[in-house]
């Protein structure tokens, strides 16, 4: 039985460091810019807690300065968007993240359009979300990023490639389609109420997926040969009792035998998105000092 090949993230991932801390350290030699990176997370949401910490600490690897805000839940909106706007004129700080979820008091869309989109290293502004669908200069959100990275590394060119992104989220599915249609992939955004998931599916050179449903994708639904890529992230229970392990949207061991490549889950798409947010952050600095950016993507 022929096995697909495994798209490893963290040795991509690992590979995307070394190149910025090169850049960075490079940046800093010839008298120019520390790029700087600010995170802020307002509440004390575990989870929202380790990325924090791990971006803060992967931004310090590569020679960045980080800047951390850690705010009580009770933090009201008018702080959270003076703390923002401060940010935002602040020349030390190059690209702004905000955390979410945020507190249900606080309207996230708000304080999202809030940031300047030069330092969006999220690319959630609507003034990015446009740009990239317009063709223009755009900062683009970390995950899908990290995909299309991972997809162009192993396929090279996507022209002409029958893609299906499953979900249609603005942080990962749209954006992820748009960056295929960018690459000219023939793209097909599925979701929730799409028609014969399994036969879509099946037609897809290329195959990402974005639902937040455990192993929804079963090995039947993929082309002999295809990419899968799997951004999910779904905590289930394991065998052993009161334990619990990570799987993504697709069920990889059917998967990996009838894909030409796949991410696993852990260790596939979930080690880019940090590794994209420092690329953006890099790539926010050199654009606000006017000094040359080559695209990793
Ligand atoms: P959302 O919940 O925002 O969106 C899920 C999408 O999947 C929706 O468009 C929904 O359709 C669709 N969907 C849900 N159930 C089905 C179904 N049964 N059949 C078809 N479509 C379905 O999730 P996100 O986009 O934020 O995240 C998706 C997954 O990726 C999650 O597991 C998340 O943890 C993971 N993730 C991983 C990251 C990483 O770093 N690796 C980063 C971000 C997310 P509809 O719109 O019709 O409701």
């Amino acid at each position: 039985m022929t096995q697909a090949k495994i798209l490893d993230g963290n040795a991509v991932a690992a590979d995307v460091r070394t190149l910025l801390t090169e850049r960075v350290t490079a940046l800093r030699e010839s008298g120019g810019p520390i790029p700087g990176l600010a995170v802020v997370l307002v509440g004390d949401d575990p989870a929202s807690q380790v990325y924090v910490r791990n971006k803060n600490r992967r931004a310090q690897e590569v020679g960045m300065a980080s800047f951390e805000y850690l705010l009580p839940a009770s933090t009201a909106e008018l702080e959270l968007l003076a703390l923002v706007e401060r940010l935002n004129l602040d020349r030390a700080v190059h690209g702004i993240l905000v955390q979410l979820p945020l507190p249900k008091h606080i309207d996230a869309q708000k304080v999202l359009e809030s940031i300047h989109p030069a330092k969006d290293v999220d690319g959630f502004h609507p003034f990015n979300v446009g740009r990239l669908v317009t063709g223009g200069k755009a900062q683009i959100p970390c995950t899908p990023l990290g995909c299309l990275l991972m997809l162009k590394r192993h396929l090279g060119s996507l022209a002409g490639q029958r893609a299906i992104v499953l979900g249609r989220s603005t942080i990962v599915g749209k954006p992820m389609a748009q960056l295929l249609l960018r690459e000219s992939a023939t793209v097909t955004i599925a979701h929730s109420k799409t028609r014969d998931l399994a036969g879509e599916c099946r037609r897809a050179d290329i195959v990402v997926a974005a639902v937040g449903q455990p192993e929804m994708v079963r090995g039947d639904w993929i082309r002999p040969g295809a990419t899968v890529i799997d951004v999910g992230i779904n905590r289930v229970p394991a065998a052993e009792a009161g334990k619990t392990r990570l799987v993504g949207d697709v069920a990889f061991d059917e998967a990996v035998a009838v894909a030409g490549a796949i991410t696993p889950v852990p260790g596939g798409v979930g080690p880019m998105t940090i590794a994209m947010l420092l690329h953006n952050a890099l790539e926010a600095c050199c654009r606000q000092h006017d000094l040359p950016f080559e695209d990793l993507v």
